[in-house]
């Protein structure tokens, strides 16, 4: 199994009548890269900044975010590497920023809503991506996005740290995409408006599942509730993958549904254009697509969108693949 995997490794995740899915990894350090790539990842769907915030005394500053951001862009060779903006809170407290205690921290001041408040925190973190972006491909990802206002500050912000990387001699790159996590119902409802403001989409299933269905994703009690093949939730990503492809933007996902091959088989029906998963499961879900056609899996989704329940698309999903 594992020499087959690693014969897999270098080849690329293309169905059999040639549609190629793009298939990243996540990491949660520069360091996570080189062996990532070992397991034929192209390029960083996910970089969970959060690391590089969490297990420290202080606040990184711009400088020690900028080295970690920019040797994750230069390991990924020329391949896109997508830095999401720090997800601090709900699940990821952080000793030195002093949330206060929330009756429900999964719906509370955490992740984008955290920066757009502090900005001490937030422009060091873009100018720090903006100036990485001169060693490859960087893109910035904005995390529990729900609204186009947040968008436009956010845009607003990129501006007033493009000028103070000016005023400061620093270079900087002017090509670092935008774009956002779709983990809100909020943002799956309304990807067809904020496909035209963003370059691209990443579905968070992690999140989305949890504020779906609401199923608290860490509570042991209500984990059988817990399900990305949930007819609810599907819908949700369908709409989100469409909508960027009507807007000639790209869709991903990083949630953890990724790397299910059997998802991803659905995943490539609805038109995706990358999964980004821990690379360990980047092989298994490369062999699932390399064997399947396009045609095949838009059989498959049709008949998945006509079942009523996650149970009953499991089983389907076991029985046809
Ligand atoms: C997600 O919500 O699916 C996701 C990838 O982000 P995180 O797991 O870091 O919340
Ligand atoms: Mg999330």
């Amino acid at each position: 199994q594992q020499e087959h995997y690693a014969q897999l490794a270098p080849l690329p995740a293309i169905t059999t009548d040639g549609v190629k899915v793009q298939l990243a990894a996540n990491i949660g350090s520069a360091d996570d890269v080189k062996s990532a790539l070992t397991y034929g990842c192209e390029g960083v769907g996910l970089f969970r900044t959060e690391f590089v915030f969490m297990g420290k005394e202080n606040i990184p500053t711009e400088e020690d975010q900028y080295l970690a951001y920019k040797k994750a862009v230069e390991k990924c060779a020329g391949n896109i590497c997508v830095i999401r903006t720090m997800d601090i809170g709900g699940d990821k407290p952080l000793a030195y920023l002093d949330v206060p205690p929330e009756d429900n921290p999964f719906l509370g001041w955490r992740a984008l809503r955290i920066s757009l408040t502090r900005e001490d925190l937030f422009i060091p973190q873009l100018k720090a991506i903006l100036r990485a972006g001169v060693y490859g491909k960087a893109a910035i990802m904005l995390p529990m996005v729900i609204s186009v206002t947040e968008i436009n500050q956010v845009k607003t912000l990129l501006e007033k740290a493009k000028n103070e990387l000016i005023a400061e001699g620093k270079e900087y790159s002017e090509d670092v995409s935008l774009g956002i996590m779709v983990e809100t119902p909020a943002a799956a409802v309304m990807a067809p408006v904020l496909a035209k403001h963003v370059d691209f989409f990443s579905i968070g299933t992690n999140d989305l599942v949890q504020y779906t269905l609401a199923v608290d994703r860490v509570n042991h009690n209500v984990a059988y509730l817990y399900s990305h093949f949930h007819p609810a939730v599907l819908r949700l990503i369908y709409t989100t993958i469409k909508a960027a492809r009507d807007h000639n933007i790209w869709a991903g996902m990083c949630g953890e549904m990724a790397s299910d091959p059997a998802a991803a088989v659905l995943l490539l029906g609805m038109g995706i254009h990358e999964l980004s998963m821990s690379a360990p499961s980047i092989p298994k879900v490369k062999e699932k697509i390399r064997k399947i056609s396009f045609e095949e899996a838009k059989v498959i989704l049709e008949a998945v969108l006509q079942l009523e329940t996650a149970e009953e698309v499991k089983e389907y999903l076991k029985n046809n693949l």
